[in-house]
C-alpha cells in the first residue's frame, strides 16, 4: 500500500528525530521529565518498524504493565499511519512489557533447559513472606527472640540482597543495621526458603529477574536469547537494578540494537535497590561508547508550572546537569494552599475538583498524588461521600483494607447483628473460631428479639475461652451505648488490636490506619451515620483497581507518586506537603534517602500540565509510626519548600474567612429569631 504523504516525525524537535532516526548502536536518551522520552521510544518502535524491522523481534521494557499496554497502543497507531491503511494491527508488539513479566514468559519457555518444572507458580510478596515464615517454623528458629526481623524484614532483606546482586553481609550492615546480630538465621532461613520453592516449584517476583539473569550467565542460553531480539530498548532506566542492567547486557554485550532512556533526577526507587549508576554509567559501558542525546525541551507543563519544578530540584546537593524550557505560556503560578487539617484539605480537594470539572475539566483530567498509600483515607472516604468516582493506584484502598473492614463489620454486627455477613467476619476474627462455629452461634443468635442479648446465653465455642467472654461484654456494652460516639470506635479498637497483633505481623502498619479511622469518626454524629456513609455502595469506578480501563466513565485519580511516574495530568494535586510526610518519616533520615525523597516531589511537581496545587495542612495527624505516638502534631511546611522558593508559588488558605460556616449559621438564627417576634408584634 502506497505511504501516506504525511510525514509521522513532522512533530518532533530535531534531538528528539535524531534518536528515532538513530542506527543500530547503543542510544541513551536522558532528559528531564516531561520532555518526550517516552513519545521519542514510542516513534522509534514505530520508526523500526517502518524501516522494515520484525516487531516481534523487538523488546521493549517497560516500568509497569499500564505503561507498556499504552506504549503498544502510541506505536501501533504511529506503526498504522506509517505503514498506511492496513487497519490496526492487533498484537504489533508482543514482547512488550515489565522485566518481570517478560521475565516470567521466557522462563516458561525454557524452563525444561534450566531444571524448573514449566508448571510452575507465582508467589505474590504475601505468600513470599508467609513461605518465609514457614520456613523459619521448620528450621525450628521461631523460638529466636522477639526481635526477630519480621517476615516482611526477611523477605525485603532477601529481596535486596537478589536484586543489588549483593551478599548479606554486605547488604545488612548498610541497609538493614537493626538486623546485623541476625546473619547467621537469616543466611539459614535464606537457604530454606529458597529449597522450599524448588521443592513446591515456585517462583517470587526476584526470581523471575534471578532466573534470567542466570540464564544470560550461561553461553548457549545468552546466545539463544540474544538472537532472539534485534532491539532492546528500555523506558526509566534511571529505576531498575543491577539484576536488569546485566540481564540487558547479556542480552547485548556489544550494545548493538540497545536503547534507554531516562532522568536520574527522577530516580526514585533506590529503595528497592535500584540505581542510577545503570544510567550514568551506560554511556562508557561499550565501545564505541553510547550516542547520547539529550532533549531540553518540556513540552508538558506550563512555565509557572516547569520553574517551580526546576526550582524545586535546583536544590538538590547532586548534580543534575539538565536545563528544560517551555514555550507553554501560563498565567497561573502553582498554588500552595494551607488548611487546618487533613479533613479540611479532603474537603479542599473534593470541592475543587468538582469547581474544576464545572470549569470544563474532567475528573479523568485531574489527580491527587501522596507519598503513601495511607495518607488518602479521608480524601477518599470524602470522595465516597459525595459520590465522585476515582480510582486508586499504588497502596491498598483504606476501606477495602482488611483490618478496616474488620472493624467496621464489628460496628455493623453490634448496630444490626442480623446482618450475617458482619457477623461471619467478626466472629472469625475470634481465636478458634471457624466458619462451622461462627454459623452455629449466628443460627443460636437469629431467633431471639434480642440477638446480642441472646449471645450470653450461647455456650462458649470450645476453642474460644477467655475471648470470647471479652467478645461479648464489648459487644453488650457497645450495643448499650455507653459512651457513645465516637469513643465506642475506641473501645472496638481496643478490643481488636490484639487480635490484629495475633493475626499479622505488620499490624502497626494496620494499627495506624485504624487510628486513621478514628479520627475520620469524629467528622460524624452518631454510629449510624458513620456505617451508612461509609458503606454507601461506591460507584462502580471506585472499586476497580485493576488498571482495566473503566467503559466510559470519568475517574479522578489518586496515586502513590511512585506509582503516578510517567504519567500526566491537567490538574495535579499534591497532599500533605509537611516535613515528616515529604520527606517521610519512614524513611531512615539519611542524607541519601532525603534526597530520594526531593526527587520523589521533582517526580510528583512534573506530573502537572497546567494546575498544581501542593496542600499544607497546619496540623498533621502522625498514627503511632513515630515517636510522637498517634496525636495531631503542628506540621510544618516541607523542607524542600524553602522561603527562597515562596515567590514561585501562589500562597491561599482554605476555606477563605467569609466562608467559615459557623457566623453564617448565627446570622441566620439572629434573622429567624427576630421575625418569629415580629409575627406576634
Ligand atoms: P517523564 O520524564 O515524566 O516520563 P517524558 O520525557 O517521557 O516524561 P513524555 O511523556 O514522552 O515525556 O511527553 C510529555 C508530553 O509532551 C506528552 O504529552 C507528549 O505527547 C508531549 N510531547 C512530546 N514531544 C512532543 C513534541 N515534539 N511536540 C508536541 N508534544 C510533544
Ligand atoms: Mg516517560
Amino acid at each position: 500500500p502506497p505511504l501516506l504523504s504525511e510525514d509521522p516525525l513532522a512533530g518532533l524537535n530535531a534531538e528528539q528525530r535524531r534518536a528515532v532516526e538513530h542506527g543500530s548502536s547503543p542510544l541513551l536518551v536522558i532528559a528531564g521529565a516531561g520532555s518526550g522520552k517516552t513519545a521519542t521510544l514510542a516513534h522509534r518502535v514505530a520508526h523500526l518498524v517502518r524501516q522494515g524491522a520484525d516487531p516481534m523481534r523487538i523488546l521493549l521494557l517497560t516500568f509497569s504493565r499500564r505503561a507498556a499496554a499504552e506504549m503498544t497502543c502510541r506505536v501501533e497507531g504511529l506503526a498504522a499511519t506509517a505503514l498506511g491503511a492496513r487497519g490496526s494491527l492487533p498484537g504489533l508488539l508482543p514482547w512488550a512489557g515489565t522485566f518481570h513479566a517478560v521475565g516470567a514468559r521466557l522462563l516458561r519457555e525454557h524452563a525444561l533447559q534450566i531444571g524448573l518444572d514449566p508448571a510452575f507458580t507465582l508467589h505474590d510478596r504475601e505468600d513470599s513472606a508467609d513461605l518465609m515464615n514457614l520456613v523459619r517454623h521448620e528450621l525450628g528458629l521461631s523460638r529466636t527472640e522477639k526481635r526477630f526481623p519480621t517476615k516482611a524484614t526477611c523477605l525485603a532483606i532477601y529481596s535486596r540482597c537478589v536484586n543489588a546482586e549483593a551478599p548479606l553481609d554486605v547488604v545488612l550492615p548498610t541497609h538493614f543495621p537493626w538486623c546485623a546480630e541476625w546473619a547467621g538465621p537469616l543466611k539459614e532461613i535464606f537457604g530454606g526458603y529458597v529449597e522450599a520453592k524448588q521443592r513446591e516449584n515456585t517462583l517470587d517476583y526476584d526470581d523471575l529477574l534471578l532466573y534470567w539473569a542466570q540464564m544470560m550467565a550461561e553461553p548457549h542460553l545468552a546466545a539463544a536469547l540474544s538472537r532472539r531480539f534485534d532491539h532492546v530498548l528500555v523506558d526509566e532506566y534511571q529505576d531498575t537494578n543491577r539484576l536488569q542492567a546485566s540481564i540487558l547486557l547479556g542480552l547485548k554485550p556489544d550494545g548493538r540494537g540497545v536503547t534507554v532512556v531516562g532522568d536520574d533526577a527522577q530516580s526514585i526507587y533506590a529503595f528497592r535497590a535500584a540505581t542510577v549508576r545503570n544510567i550514568l554509567d551506560f554511556p562508557t559501558l561499550f565501545d564505541p561508547p553510547a550516542t547520547i542525546v539529550a532533549l531540553e525541551r518540556n513540552y508538558r507543563s506550563t512555565q509557572p508550572v516547569l520553574a517551580a519544578a526546576n526550582a524545586v530540584i535546583a536544590l538538590s546537593p547532586e548534580r543534575h546537569a539538565k536545563t528544560l524550557w517551555t514555550d507553554r505560556p501560563g498565567e497561573a503560578k502553582p498554588m500552595l494552599m494551607g488548611v487546618r487539617d487533613e479533613a479540611d484539605q479532603a474537603r479542599y480537594i473534593a470541592e475543587t475538583l468538582l469547581a474544576n470539572r464545572e470549569a470544563g475539566m474532567r475528573l479523568k483530567q485531574q489527580a491527587v498524588l501522596f507519598r503513601t498509600g495511607s495518607h488518602s483515607g479521608p480524601l477518599e472516604i470524602e470522595l465516597t461521600r459525595r459520590n465522585i468516582p476515582f480510582k486508586k493506584f499504588g497502596g491498598l484502598k483504606f476501606l477495602e483494607a482488611s483490618h478496616v473492614k474488620d472493624l467496621l463489620a464489628l460496628l455493623r454486627f453490634v448496630e444490626n447483628p442480623r446482618d450475617r455477613i458482619a457477623g461471619f467476619r467478626v466472629l472469625q476474627l475470634l481465636p478458634g473460631i471457624g466458619p462451622a462455629s461462627a454459623q452455629r452461634v449466628l443460627e443460636g443468635m437469629a431467633p431471639s428479639a434480642d440477638p446480642i442479648g441472646a449471645l450470653s446465653d450461647i455456650p462458649t465455642p470450645p476453642r474460644a475461652g477467655g475471648a470470647w467472654q471479652d467478645f461479648v461484654a464489648l459487644v453488650t456494652a457497645l450495643r448499650r451505648n455507653p459512651t457513645g460516639w465516637p469513643q465506642d470506635l475506641e473501645l472496638a479498637r481496643h478490643w481488636y488490636e490484639p487480635h490484629l497483633e495475633r493475626m499479622h505481623e505488620d499490624a502497626s502498619m494496620r494499627r495506624a490506619d485504624l487510628v486513621q479511622l478514628g479520627q475520620v469518626a469524629q467528622g460524624y454524629p452518631s454510629r449510624g451515620r458513620f456505617l451508612a456513609e461509609l458503606t454507601l455502595d461506591p460507584p462502580d469506578a471506585t472499586s476497580d483497581q485493576s488498571g482495566v480501563p473503566l467503559l466510559d466513565e470519568d475517574y479522578v485519580t489518586l496515586s502513590t507518586i511512585h506509582s503516578a511516574k510517567g504519567q500526566e495530568w491537567r490538574s495535579v494535586f499534591l497532599l500533605n506537603l509537611v516535613d515528616g510526610c515529604i520527606p517521610s518519616d519512614l524513611g531512615t533520615g539519611e542524607a541519601e534517602a532525603i534526597e530520594e525523597e526531593r526527587r520523589l516531589l521533582y517526580v510528583a511537581m512534573t506530573r502537572a500540565k497546567e494546575e498544581l496545587q501542593l496542600v499544607v495542612p497546619q496540623r498533621f495527624f502522625t498514627a503511632g509510626q513515630n515517636a510522637l505516638g498517634d496525636r495531631h502534631v503542628y506540621a510544618s511546611r516541607s523542607r524542600f519548600l524553602p522561603p527562597a522558593l515562596l515567590p514561585l508559588f501562589e500562597r491561599g488558605w482554605w476555606p477563605a474567612a467569609s466562608e467559615e460556616p459557623r457566623p453564617a449559621a448565627e446570622a441566620l438564627r439572629l434573622d429567624l429569631t427576630a421575625k418569629m417576634r415580629a409575627m406576634w408584634r
